[in-house]
């Protein structure tokens, strides 16, 4: 009897994604992001106590832009030279005077330097 008390008290666990599964598909200015699980360094898919986390695109290295030609960005992204704001070392775009929050990480750069016409 005792053990199920034990077992009907604890906390339920919560599950741990696994890496390639499916965090959420996100339809932005007509396109598409499928979010999944992942780990951003390859050192981290070795590390035991390392959980896969939701891998979102890398816009400095492959930008996209909406139709209006506004880039986009993540609220994680390193801000770039045209940040309004206070910035320090730790900044990213969410922080910036042009960044528009869109849904989870995903947001549009609204800087007009930064739009590609
Ligand atoms: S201007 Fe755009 S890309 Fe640059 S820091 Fe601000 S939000 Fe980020």
């Amino acid at each position: 009897m005792f053990p199920q008390l034990l077992r009907s008290d604890a906390e339920p666990r919560p599950v741990i994604p696994k890496e390639g599964e499916l965090f959420k598909i996100i339809e932005l200015y007509g396109k598409t992001f499928e979010i999944r699980y992942g780990f951003y360094e390859e050192r981290d898919r070795h590390n035991r106590y390392a959980e896969p986390v939701e891998i979102y695109p890398d816009f400095i290295e492959k930008p996209m832009y909406t139709d209006e030609g506004f880039p986009f960005i993540t609220a994680i992204q390193t801000p770039c030279q045209n940040f309004v704001g206070e910035k320090n070392e730790n900044s990213t775009c969410e922080e910036c005077a042009y960044y528009q929050h869109c849904e989870e990480l995903l947001a549009i750069c609204r800087c007009p330097h930064n739009q590609k016409l």
